[in-house]
C-alpha cells in the first residue's frame, strides 16, 4: 500500500496511550503518541493531573502544528495508597519510597476501565504495568499493543534469567553467571539483578500476571530500532510468541528545538536551565564536553557526588553535569570556582537530548536508562556508564559489551541495592573519562562505532526506515482490526 492511501485510512483510527507514573515511561510514550499523530492518527493520551504538567510542552507544541494529539485527564488513585495529592510519579519520590506507585498503580485501573468504555478508542496503547488492558480491549473488540519502556536486549536478559535461574547456582553475589540462550554472550553477577529478580518485591508477585497480558495483546511496541536489537527480537518472539514493533529513537519525534528543550520539564527552573545549557554550550569547542546526567529519580549520597566532583576536576574535560541532589551538602570546597571556566553544574532538569544533539558535547557519562542509553546511541556518543538500579547493568552489557561504545565508571562489581553499592572513587572516574574522552586507538575506535550507530539510528527513523517502517506496519494493523470490525458491525446491521 502506499503511504498516502495508508495515511488517509489512518485518519479514521482513534487509538488511546496510558503512560506510566515514572518520566522514564511517559515521556517515550509521550513520543510514541506524537508520532502516531504525525501519521494522522487522533491520538489521546490518558494521564493524571500533575504528570499531565510534564508532558503538556510535548502536547501543546503538536497541537500547535496542526496533529491530533491531546490529553485526557484522570484523578491519581492517592487516596488508595499513602502518597500525599500531587504525588503521582516515581521521580517525585525518593527511590526508596518509589514502591508505593507500585502499590498505587492497580487502583487506576477502575478510570482506565471507566475511560475507555466510555470513549471506545479503535485501540489502546498501555504500559506493560497496566495489564488489565488487554482484558477491558478485548472486551471491547479492540487491540491492546503493550508499551515496554525497555529494549529487548535488557527484556530478554531479564525473561531468560527469570525462566532458568542461573543466579541462583553462583557461590556469591559478585560471581559471574551465563545468561543462558542469548544471541550474544551476556555475564551478570547477582548483586547486579534487578531488586525483583534479586529478591522479593511487589513487581515479582505480578510477575507472571504481567507476562500473560502481554502474550494476550495484539504485541509490543518498542522505543529501539532493528539494527541495534534485531537478534533480541527475533529471540522474543521465538520464546514467547510475541510479535514487536521498533518504532524508535523516538526522542526524534521531537527534534524541532522547542519540543526537545521542553521534553519532560517545563517549570521555569527547567526553562532557565534550557537557556543556560544551550548557550553555554555554544561556546565549546566541538566534541570537548563531558555531559553527566543520571535520568529522573536516581539520587547519591553525599560522599559519593563529592568523589564525583574530584573526579571530573581531575579528568581535566569541560563538563555539564546535572545533579538532582542538595548540592550544599556535598560540594568540595571551592569546587565551583576551580572549574568556573570549564564546568556548569546545573540543578533539576535538563534539556539531555538538546544537549547530547549539541555538537560540543563529545561524551556521556551515563546511568544507563534505557531511554538515555537510547538517546546516547542517536547522539553518536561514547559512554562512561554507571548503573544504578532496575535493570541499568543489563543496559550496561549492550553499551560496552555488544556495542563497544562505552566503558565501566566502577572497576568492582555495582549493585542495585542502595545499602551495597560500591563508592565509585576520583581517580577511577577520570581513567573512564579518559578512555571515553581522550585520544589513542580505544577511545577512537569506540568514538567511530558511536558515530556509526548514531547514524543507523538516525537512519530508522527516516522516510524507508526500519523504524519508519514499523510504525507504518503497526498502524497498518489497527486500521485492519478496525475496517474488519466495521464490516461485521455492518454485516450485522444489513442482516
Ligand atoms: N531527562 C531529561 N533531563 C534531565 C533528566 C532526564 O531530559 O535532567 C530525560 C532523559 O532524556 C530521558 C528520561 O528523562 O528521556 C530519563 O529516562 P531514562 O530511561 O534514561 O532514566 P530513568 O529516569 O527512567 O531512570
Amino acid at each position: 500500500m502506499d503511504s498516502v492511501a495508508s495515511e488517509n485510512d489512518a485518519r479514521a483510527i482513534r487509538v488511546f496511550f496510558i503512560p506510566f507514573f515514572a518520566t522514564g515511561h511517559m515521556i517515550p510514550l509521550v513520543d510514541i503518541a506524537r508520532l502516531f499523530a504525525a501519521r494522522g492518527v487522533d491520538s489521546t493520551v490518558l494521564v493524571t493531573p500533575a504528570n499531565a504538567a510534564l508532558i503538556r510542552a510535548t502536547v501543546d507544541d503538536a497541537a500547535a502544528s496542526g496533529l491530533p494529539l491531546r490529553t485526557l485527564v484522570y484523578p491519581f488513585p492517592s487516596s488508595e495508597c499513602d502518597l500525599p495529592p500531587g504525588v503521582e510519579n516515581i521521580s517525585a519520590l525518593p527511590p526508596s519510597d518509589s514502591y508505593k506507585i507500585d502499590v498505587a498503580t492497580p487502583f487506576a485501573r477502575p478510570e482506565h476501565e471507566r475511560l475507555l468504555r466510555l470513549h471506545r478508542p479503535d485501540a489502546v496503547v498501555a504500559d506493560t504495568h497496566f495489564p488489565w488492558t488487554t482484558y477491558i480491549a478485548r472486551d471491547l473488540g479492540v487491540p491492546r499493543i503493550a508499551f515496554q519502556a525497555l529494549g529487548l536486549f535488557p527484556v530478554c536478559v531479564m525473561a531468560s534469567v527469570i525462566r532458568k535461574r542461573p543466579h541462583l547456582a553462583t557461590s556469591g553475589d559478585n560471581e559471574p553467571f551465563l545468561v543462558p540462550d542469548l544471541p550474544h554472550p551476556v555475564h551478570l553477577v547477582p548483586s547486579e539483578l534487578p531488586d525483583f529478580i534479586r529478591g522479593e518485591t511487589i513487581i515479582t508477585g505480578i510477575l507472571e500476571e504481567l507476562a500473560e497480558a502481554e502474550k494476550g495483546s495484539l504485541g509490543v511496541v518498542v522505543n529501539s530500532f532493528a539494527e541495534m536489537e534485531e537478534a533480541y527480537a527475533e529471540h522474543y518472539h521465538k520464546v514467547g510468541s510475541i510479535r514487536s514493533w521498533f518504532v524508535g529513537p523516538v526522542a526524534l519525534a521531537n527534534a524541532d528545538a522547542k519540543g526537545l528543550g521542553a521534553r519532560g520539564g517545563d517549570d521555569p527552573v527547567a526553562a532557565a536551565n534550557r537557556a543556560r545549557c544551550l548557550s553555554w554550550l555554544d561556546a565549546k569547542e566541538p566534541k570537548s564536553v563531558l555531559y553527566v546526567c543520571f535520568g529522573s529519580w536516581s539520587h547519591f549520597r553525599g560522599e559519593q557526588l563529592r568523589e564525583m566532583a574530584l573526579g571530573m576536576e581531575a579528568a581535566g574535560h569541560p563538563f555539564l553535569w546535572v545533579v538532582r541532589d542538595d548540592v550544599d551538602e556535598w560540594m568540595p570546597d571551592g569546587f565551583e570556582r576551580r572549574v568556573a571556566s570549564r564546568g556548569l553544574v546545573v540543578r533539576g532538569w535538563a534539556p539531555q537530548v538538546a544537549i547530547l544533539a549539541h555538537a560540543a558535547v563529545g561524551g556521556f557519562v551515563t546511568h544507563c536508562g534505557w531511554n538515555s542509553v537510547l538517546e546516547g546511541v542517536t547522539a553518536g556518543l561514547p559512554m562512561v556508564t554507571w548503573p544504578l538500579s532496575t535493570e541499568q547493568f543489563i543496559n550496561e552489557k549492550l553499551v560496552v559489551g555488544v556495542l563497544r561504545m562505552g566503558v565501566r565508571a566502577a572497576e568492582r562489581p555495582g549493585s542495585t541495592a542502595e545499602s551495597e553499592r560500591p563508592l565509585v572513587g576520583a581517580v577511577e572516574l577520570a581513567k573512564a573519562v579518559a578512555r571515553v574522552m581522550g585520544g589513542g586507538e580505544e577511545a577512537e575506535a569506540m568514538r567511530r562505532r558511536a558515530r556509526e550507530h548514531g547514524k543507523m539510528a538516525r537512519a530508522a527513523v527516516t522516510e524507508g526506515g526500519s523504524s519508519y517502517k514499523g510504525l507504518s506496519d503497526l498502524i497498518e494493523e489497527i486500521r485492519k482490526w478496525h475496517a474488519e470490525r466495521m464490516s461485521s458491525a455492518a454485516a450485522v446491521i444489513a442482516t
